[in-house]
């Protein structure tokens, strides 16, 4: 399988070649603050190989505390991207960042025990198409 990617200002452009193995929405706490959402959506792949098409030179990474929580992300538009972990032995794909449609399903949540209080149920609130009028 070949997958398509990209930050928001389209800065970095990315291709993986390979499958994912898992697909984990993890809500500790890291992952809250470097997304600013509920939850991170990561793919995992020990299989897959990445070629950056641009803006390779433009991509930051952070590893917090040294801990091993690594966020690369695009220096223009702050984007998350793919990044290696594991002594190169694991790519780490924000699903988000993917321009192609995955056919992966979520494998789980992850670390529920450390989820926001109001992340709670959230598919019985709302849902509009676009931003709700008024
Ligand atoms: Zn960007
Ligand atoms: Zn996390």
């Amino acid at each position: 399988m070949k997958y398509l990617g990209s930050c928001l200002c389209k800065t970095v452009e990315y291709e993986i070649s390979g499958s994912f193995e898992d697909f984990f929405l993890c809500h500790c706490k890291s992952c809250r603050k470097d997304t600013g959402s509920a939850h991170a959506a990561n793919l995992f792949s020990t299989n897959a190989n990445i070629k950056w098409l641009k803006g390779e030179k433009a991509i930051k990474s952070y590893n917090h505390n040294n801990s091993g929580h690594i966020k690369s992300f695009c220096s223009q538009c702050g984007s998350a991207l793919p990044n290696i972990q594991m002594n190169g032995k694991l790519l780490v794909v924000p699903a988000g960042s993917l321009d192609s449609e995955i056919y992966i399903k979520p494998s789980g949540h992850i670390f529920m025990k450390d989820k926001a209080n109001w992340d709670e149920g959230l598919e019985q609130y709302p849902h509009y198409e676009q931003l709700p009028k008024g």
